[in-house]
């Protein structure tokens, strides 16, 4: 092993320190007998250092890993693998080349047995696949992300209705299972098409994040979710909250938006912009599927709408 490594042909030598992956080749005793110049700068040993040297000796962390695994079945048994990614990415103590303290080399390896002059040879090629992990690394953060931004409002900033539809089933599921509390509020805006007919749709949208914001405000428990349902409609939904407990955050919520005293359009009736809020609770009898509960809320809001709005009408009563 002159230079890096030691060939019949000055021209494959050649070939072989110019190639961009690391190359050793260990005989049947796991001795190194090619080991070319890739490997040098990235595992600090020069061919003239290791060679002759035992693979294990010179790499110790080898030793019960899916490398060792491979390199003797390859002598023992003449099987070729490909160690899979899913396995230890950095399976040689290889770091980036040009730096002191470079970062550790993610590395796909494949192991390969050939015989020559009647001797069993073992080749291990060693490819740098830190970019394609950069890669899938960062592909990865954008997927999370996106599937992280598609579960929110665009306008106000809350959950939106994609996520209330998992949430609520998650939750209702989550009660039956444990025999919990489960509420739900269906909230809406008291007259407000007067309002965007007399403000206008921009300043309309603006009142919609100042309620979402609110609303999401008054919502203590990390489990509780503030969503917006559609239009100029929201939910919340609220774990391990009997139907008492709900109508009390429902009634908080309903007088702390009236306290923001955002005013109203004259065709509104009423001088504040104000929150007519419908509420249902799980039971195991009766309102124990998603669809059945929110029909529930839907009704107990139209309820408090038709008693005169800015009212919490609770499930049952009317
Ligand atoms: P009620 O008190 O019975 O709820 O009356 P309302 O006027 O609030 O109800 P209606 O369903 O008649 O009107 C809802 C209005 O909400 C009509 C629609 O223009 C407005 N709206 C829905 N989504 C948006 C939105 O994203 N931005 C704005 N600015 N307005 C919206
Ligand atoms: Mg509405
Ligand atoms: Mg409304």
């Amino acid at each position: 092993m002159t230079n890096s490594t030691e060939t019949d042909s000055p021209l494959a030598s050649r070939a072989l320190n110019l190639l961009d992956c690391g190359v050793i080749v260990v005989d049947a005793n796991h001795e190194i007998m090619v080991w070319n110049a890739w490997l040098a700068p990235r595992s600090g040993r020069s061919a003239a250092r290791v060679r002759k040297q035992s693979l294990f000796d010179v790499f110790p962390t080898l030793r019960g890993s899916r490398v060792e695994a491979a390199v003797l079945a390859a002598l023992a048994d003449n099987t070729a693998t490909a160690i899979p990614l899913s396995d230890n990415r950095t399976p040689f103590p290889l770091r980036q080349a040009g730096s002191f303290d470079g970062a550790p080399i993610d590395q796909s390896v494949a192991v390969t047995p050939f015989d020559e002059d009647g001797e069993r040879y073992c080749l291990i090629e060693i490819r740098d696949i830190s970019g394609a992990m950069d890669r899938e690394r960062r592909l990865l953060d954008h997927a999370e992300s996106l599937r992280a931004r598609s579960y929110v409002d665009g306008l106000t900033g809350i959950a939106n209705r994609r996520y209330f539809d998992v949430a609520i089933d998650r939750e209702l599921r989550r009660a039956q299972r444990h025999d919990r509390e489960l509420s739900l509020l269906l909230i809406d805006i008291d007259s407000f098409k007067a309002y965007n007919d007399h403000f206008g749709h921009q300043q309309g949208d603006t009142c919609l994040t100042a309620v979402a914001q609110a609303l999401a405000g008054q919502l203590k428990r990390p489990a509780d979710v503030a969503a917006r349902y559609g239009g100029e409609e929201f939910a919340a939904i609220l774990p391990d909250t009997t139907a008492e407990q709900a109508r009390g955050v429902a009634n908080a919520i309903r007088e702390h938006v009236a306290s923001l005293g955002i005013p109203h359009a004259p065709a509104a009736g009423r001088p504040c912009v104000t929150l007519s809020i419908g509420v249902a609770s799980f039971s195991k009898e009766r309102l124990n599927e998603t669809a059945v509960l929110i029909e529930a809320a839907d009704k107990a809001l139209y309820a408090a709408k038709h008693n005169g709005r800015n009212l919490v009408v609770v499930d049952g009563e009317g």
